[in-house]
């Protein structure tokens, strides 16, 4: 990645040669195209991915879909990466069937993805659907440099940014131990998790601040958007399971609106790590034969008429 832009879309193109030409050929004859999952902050018309600073140095409006389609001479999409994992779940995973859903991945960070009526809701700039930068409070540093985020209480860099403090502060015996066998950088989520099975309480006291987060958070997704799921995703997710889904299943029942408190469902996602790939299949299949897909964004109803 610090080789920038054109580094990693040779990356791609070479690894996505490899794989069409394993494939066998009845498999090869039938790609009508690309998909591509990429971090935010993307616009999908253009396949362009606009500043990511997770990329490394020179990702600034960089037009992948194009160059990547071109390489192959087929039609190539692009989505952030939340977008695609809630297309992948909703085609084979845990969103199936439905057609209004939030997804939630939960990992370093806190990505999300807002479907209604089947399609992703992006807003005009394409950017809707970051719903780990929900605020949940007042206070608490969050990566993107706001404060008071959800990301900034269940992203896995933040919780390891308050361990390494806590371990500073002399107050977590279960991570100084870490701290002294491995040094204090490589504290991680997982560390955070294991102490907090062994006993540590201040383990337990940052990751219960998250699920706290989250399930406040998902209150205000349930009155806010009225999904019929709620579909959580990523490694942090995947390993607390229903230690995370309760609390916030218990806080909606409690507290959320009654009509869609009894309607949605708070699921794990199916998927696992491969959900960006899976999602890749439907994001083509959904885009190629969707004329509002081709040139750029799409005029609204209210701008024509203005
Ligand atoms: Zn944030």
């Amino acid at each position: 990645m610090a080789d920038g832009p054109a580094a990693i879309l040779r990356g791609c193109v070479a690894a996505l040669t490899e794989a069409r030409d394993g494939a066998p050929s009845d498999i090869r004859e039938a790609i009508v195209g690309v998909g591509i999952s990429s971090p935010g902050p993307v616009d999908p018309w253009r396949g362009m991915v606009l500043q990511t600073p997770n990329m490394g140095p020179g990702f600034n409006d960089v037009p992948i879909a194009a160059r990547v389609g071109g390489a192959f001479g087929l039609p190539a999409f692009l989505d952030r990466d939340a977008n695609v994992a809630a297309l992948g779940e909703m085609a084979f995973g845990a969103a199936r069937g439905c057609s209004d859903f939030i997804y939630l991945t939960v990992s370093t960070g806190v990505g999300g993805s807002i479907v209604s009526e089947g399609r992703i809701f992006h807003g005009p700039d394409g950017t809707a659907g970051e719903l780990g930068h929900t605020p949940v409070a007042m206070e608490g540093l969050c990566g993107c440099g706001a404060v008071g985020h959800l990301e900034a209480f269940l992203g896995g860099a933040a919780m390891a940014r308050t361990a390494r403090q806590a371990v500073a502060e002399g107050r977590s015996p279960y991570l100084i131990a870490v701290a002294e066998e491995e040094g204090i950088d490589a504290i991680d989520a997982k560390d955070i998790a294991e102490g907090e099975d062994s006993g540590d309480e201040t383990c337990h006291a940052i990751l219960e601040r998250g699920r706290r987060a989250f399930a406040v958070a998902c209150v205000g997704f349930v009155d806010a958007l009225n999904p019929t799921r709620i579909v959580v995703g990523g490694s942090i997710s995947d390993a607390q399971g229903a230690r995370l889904l309760y609390p916030a299943r218990a806080e909606v029942a409690a507290t959320a609106f009654k009509m869609p408190r009894s309607r949605v469902q708070i699921v794990q996602a199916e998927l696992g790590a491969d959900v960006g790939l899976a999602g890749c299949h439907p994001l083509v299949i959904a885009r190629l034969g969707d004329p509002a897909w081709r040139g750029g964004r799409p005029t609204s109803i209210s701008a024509q008429n203005g």
